[in-house]
């Protein structure tokens, strides 16, 4: 028997309380039934989201929330501002030529944050921008963009939309949906919220319904409009996903529990004490600029191959951890504090790391990072 372990950035563990509320039977979706349920989902997302705009609920992927991120908001020409400085800023790109829109693009080489100087001197050179797309954690390079102080910038620029793709941020990261100006933050079920895959979450504030109104392209599942309407009937579009919002309440329950405050500085506590474990068995980090708390980004020692790393914590241990995307793949490996995670499974993540390691011939003593991460997760 190999023991299992899920230390991927997404999917992420679920919470026996969350599978357990998933396993009972299937309400109807226009029933009384259900309608406190989206209710109590609804208002606890905000809660989340610490914003007063609806965050709507969507049966998709995280990608399906950016989608209709784009094509609810803007029309084919305008001209928008990518940060991509990985493989989901290449993804905003993407989705944005796919609707025809102009995308002007920073890229931000990877390993690094954007410097948020750039985005004011790109937006002081072209009113004519109308949207800013980036990362609140881009999760292929591990590394946190200074969504703070990019909303300040964005809000000087007029209608200007601020698009923040969350979805590995939520929950790992304290992100001020209204203070700090995001207009639009899209969040999914299998990363920080502790459920399975299958919804996402979309935030929009009342300037970019403004915008909403305006746009004309073309859209039928993901209408945003639509599904505002029917959330204030405590309902969606269409077929609610019932199991995963019965679970998504008992998530949000768990994280009201523990509260907001609490959640951020756990994510905090284990990202800080795996980056230093790694650190002291002589490895570096991948990110130059701010790291992101949700996932940690290694780089593999020289003359050992990464995805060889990742390969055999999962075969030779049972743990799923994550290997590098594209120009980073072999040289880097990933490893997830994020959602259902806590000290021992910073413990485990790095004794598999150095049990890995040292079986690839890296002169490592085991217990090394071990021991520094015991000394910072002590309670
Ligand atoms: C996981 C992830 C996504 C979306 O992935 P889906 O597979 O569509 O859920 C988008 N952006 C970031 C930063 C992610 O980590």
């Amino acid at each position: 028997m190999l023991k299992r372990y899920l230390l991927a950035p997404g999917p992420t563990p679920v919470p026996s309380e969350v599978l357990l509320s998933m396993a009972a039977p299937i309400i109807h979706h226009r029933s009384p039934d259900f309608l406190p349920v989206l209710d109590s989902a609804k208002k606890g997302l905000q809660w989340l989201y610490q914003t007063k705009n609806e965050v709507l609920i969507l049966s998709s992927t995280g990608t399906g929330g950016m989608v209709g991120s784009v094509n609810n908001f803007f029309n084919k020409g305008d001209k928008v501002l990518v940060i991509n400085g990985g493989k989901f800023g290449e993804r905003w790109t993407k989705i944005c030529q796919a609707y025809g829109l102009a995308v002007e693009e920073i890229i931000v080489e990877w390993g690094y944050s954007v410097r948020p100087e750039d985005v004011e001197e790109k937006l002081k050179k072209d009113k004519g921008i109308k949207g800013v797309f980036v990362q609140a954690s881009e999760t292929s390079t591990g590394v946190y963009h200074d969504i703070k102080n990019l909303g300040s910038i964005v809000k000087k620029h007029g209608d200007t939309l601020f698009i923040v793709d969350a979805i590995s941020a939520l929950v790992a990261h304290d992100l001020k949906t209204d203070e700090w100006g995001i207009d639009i933050m899209v969040g999914g079920s299998q990363k920080g919220v502790m459920l399975p895959p299958g919804i996402a979450f979309v935030s929009v504030s009342e300037k970019a319904w403004a915008k909403a109104e305006t746009s004309k392209m073309p859209r039928f599942y993901f209408n945003f409009r639509k599904e505002r309407e029917n959330l204030a009937k405590n309902q969606t579009n269409f077929t609610s996903p019932v199991t995963l919002i019965i679970g998504l309440n008992e998530s949000l329950r768990m994280l009201q529990a523990e509260g907001l405050e609490n959640v951020f500085r756990r994510h905090e506590m284990l990202a800080d004490a795996t980056r230093k474990a790694v650190r002291a068995i002589g490895l570096e980090l991948y990110p130059k600029g701010s790291p992101s708390n949700s996932v940690t980004a290694i780089m593999t020692p020289p003359g050992i191959d990464g995805q060889a790393v990742y390969k055999n914590l999962r075969e030779k241990y049972g743990i799923t951890a994550a290997g590098g995307q594209d120009k980073a793949k072999g040289k880097i490996f990933r490893i997830a504090h994020l959602g259902y995670s806590d000290r021992f499974d910073v413990i485990i993540a790095i004794a598999g790391i150095e049990m890995v390691l040292k079986g690839m011939g890296y002169p490592v003593k085991l217990g090394t990072g071990v021991a520094v991460a015991q000394e910072l997760l002590m309670v």
